[in-house]
C-alpha cells in the first residue's frame, strides 16, 4: 500500500499516483522548490561574500595574502565559480573574475582576470 509523501495517508485509486490529493502534491512541490531557491540563495550570499573579500584584498589586480587574513575576513574556501589549470599544472580558483592560487606556507596569490 503506497501513502502519501506529503500528509502520510493511504493513496486510493490509480497505481501511478504519488499523491492522495492535488493539494498535497502542490504543498510537496512547493516546499521542495522553496529549499531549492534557499540553497541557490545561500550559495550566491557565500559567493559574494567570497569575491567581496577577495575585492577589497587586491584592489590593484595582483597581490599576495595569507590564509589567516582570509579567513579572518570570513572567507569560505569551498565556493568559488571555477577552477582554472595552467599548462604547467598550476591550478587558481576563481570566484567570478576574482583568483586565488595557494603558495607555499599558507599563503595564496591573488589576481584578476583580465576581461
Ligand atoms: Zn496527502
Amino acid at each position: 500500500m503506497k501513502t502519501c509523501p506529503e500528509c502520510g495517508d493511504k493513496i486510493v485509486g490509480r497505481i501511478d499516483k504519488k499523491f492522495c490529493s492535488d493539494a498535497c502534491r502542490n504543498s510537496y512541490n512547493n516546499r521542495i522548490n522553496k529549499d531549492s531557491k534557499n540553497l541557490i540563495r545561500n550559495t550566491n550570499n557565500r559567493l559574494r561574500k567570497n569575491y567581496r573579500i577577495l575585492e577589497e584584498l587586491n584592489p590593484d589586480q595582483k597581490t599576495k595574502t595569507s590564509r589567516a587574513k582570509l579567513i579572518e575576513k570570513g572567507f569560505d574556501f569551498n565556493y568559488f565559480t571555477s577552477i582554472y589549470t595552467t599548462k604547467a599544472g598550476t591550478v587558481y580558483y576563481f570566484v567570478y573574475d576574482q583568483g586565488y592560487l595557494p603558495l607555499e606556507g599558507d599563503y595564496f596569490a591573488l589576481v584578476k582576470r583580465e576581461n
